[in-house]
Parts: C-alpha cells; structure tokens; sequence
C-alpha cells in the first residue's frame, strides 16, 4: 500500500495529554511504518482553526478538569466548523476521557459548565459519588472491528448520551460513561466516525484491533484490507488487560 498516507491531527497535544495517551498516536505511527503506510502527524494548539481535509483522523487525548477548562471554548468556537465539516466528510475524530467529554453539549462541574464542540448528543456532568476509577472491558460491534476492547479508566465526570446517540460499547467490566447504563464511550456523527472513550492505557497498544479499525477507517479502507502484522506480544498485552478486567 505505499501510496497511501494516514494523517493525523493532534488537538491540544501538549495539554492533553493524561495518563500517556499520546501513546495512542505511537501505535498509529509504528503500524503505518511497518505496513509501509506513510504517517503524517499535525498538532492544533489553542488558536489554531481546522482544516477539514487536512487531516484523516482528529484525536483528542484524556486531560485533567484545569486542562479541559482550557480548551474547552477553543474547542467549541475556533475549532468547531472545522471539525464539524472534517466528520461530515467521514474523517474519525477520536477522543479519549476529557476529550469525549467535551465531543458533546458541555461538561459541567463545580457550578460551572464547559461548553462542548456538539458533534454527538452527550452531556457530561461531575455527580456526588466516587471517581470511576480501574480496569474495564468494553463489548464492541464496529464492522471488521475486534469484539472487546480492554483498558484503565479514571474520572468523575459522568456522560449521558442522547436517546438516538450510540454508545462505542456495552460494559463487561468497569464502569463506563456513567456507572448505570452500561453504556461506554460514543460512535457517532453522520458517518459514525466520531468516536470517545473513557479508555486509557494508553488504549491502543493493548487494543491494535481497534488501532487497525480507526486506521482503516480514516483511510476509507476495510479493516481486512490493512497488511497482517505480527500481533504477538500486542495480543498478549491485550489478553492481560482483559484478565486484568475480569474478562
Ligand atoms: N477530568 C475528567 C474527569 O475527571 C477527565 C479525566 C481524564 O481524562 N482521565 O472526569
């Protein structure tokens, strides 16, 4: 496939960035490189606008409530119609815990509310109650995609999504957007390529099945036609997170 190219815009990366998420855009370099896929990584800081074809997948990495404070009204004013055209056009936009949390209306917390970048029918909110915090195993149903994924999560806010909105996955194990619903993450926009999750890890390494689904997707390609790699020591990594989750 060498005339293909996956490029990827990070949002925020230096502010977003909790819990090594920028992991994430490792697995996406390292599984381009071995596939003979070129790679090409962007950052979009607070003030840059987006541009919609300039990039295949937008990812949005976890962050801390003071980060998100910080981003959150770029996110929903310079960066929101470039977004919003770039996943009306079929790119993914993929946004890990703080991230997903400003996908949707807002977040809102401490009596104060974070607007949202209003790509899918979420709102967040912190509620009494303890951080949902530990290991969690997701059933998935993502076409070509892998049945589970597995991972870490840890916040206090807790996501509420739309009555037409789709969840990314049902809980096996954890507790997912909101510790009621067994509901996790979101798969939406009008191409179902605007997708969050609670998931850290980082998430990808443990999860190359999920990685290789993104990918695909960003490229307009199925799964199956990615190049097989060897996924030994990643499927390893993945059953011990798994085990970890009681899975
Ligand atoms: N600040 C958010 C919360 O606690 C998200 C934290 C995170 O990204 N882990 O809900």
């Amino acid at each position: 496939m060498p005339d293909r190219t996956l490029r990827v815009c990070a949002l925020y990366p230096d502010l977003m960035n909790i819990y090594a998420d920028r992991g994430n855009l490792t697995v996406f370099e390292r599984r381009c490189a071995w596939r003979g896929i070129g790679f090409e990584l962007t950052g979009a800081g607070i003030g840059d606008a987006i541009d919609p074809d300039a990039a295949d997948l937008f990812y949005i990495g976890g962050g801390q409530d003071r980060d998100q404070a910080l981003c959150a009204q770029d996110l929903a004013t310079v960066k929101r119609d470039g977004l919003h055209a770039a996943a009306a056009r079929g790119a993914v936009v993929f946004a890990v815990c703080g991230g997903l949390q400003l996908l949707g209306h807002g977040y809102e917390l401490d009596g104060e509310r974070l607007p949202g970048v209003g790509l899918v029918d979420l709102d967040t909110r912190r509620e009494d109650g303890p951080r949902l915090l530990g290991n969690i195993a997701i059933e998935v149903d993502l076409p070509g995609g892998p049945p589970l994924l597995a991972g870490f999560e840890n916040h206090a806010g807790r996501t509420y999504l739309g009555a037409g909105e789709r969840p990314l996955g049902r809980v096996v194990h954890g507790n997912g957007n909101n510790g009621h619903d067994k509901t996790e993450g979101v798969r939406g926009g009008p191409h179902g390529t605007v997708i969050g999750t609670y998931m850290h890890g980082p998430l990808l390494p443990k999860n190359t099945g999920f990685a290789d689904w993104l990918s695909a997707t960003a490229l307009g390609i199925a799964p199956a036609e990615l190049p097989p790699l060897d996924d030994a020591l990643e499927g390893a990594a993945h059953a011990e997170a798994a085990h970890a989750a009681g899975v």
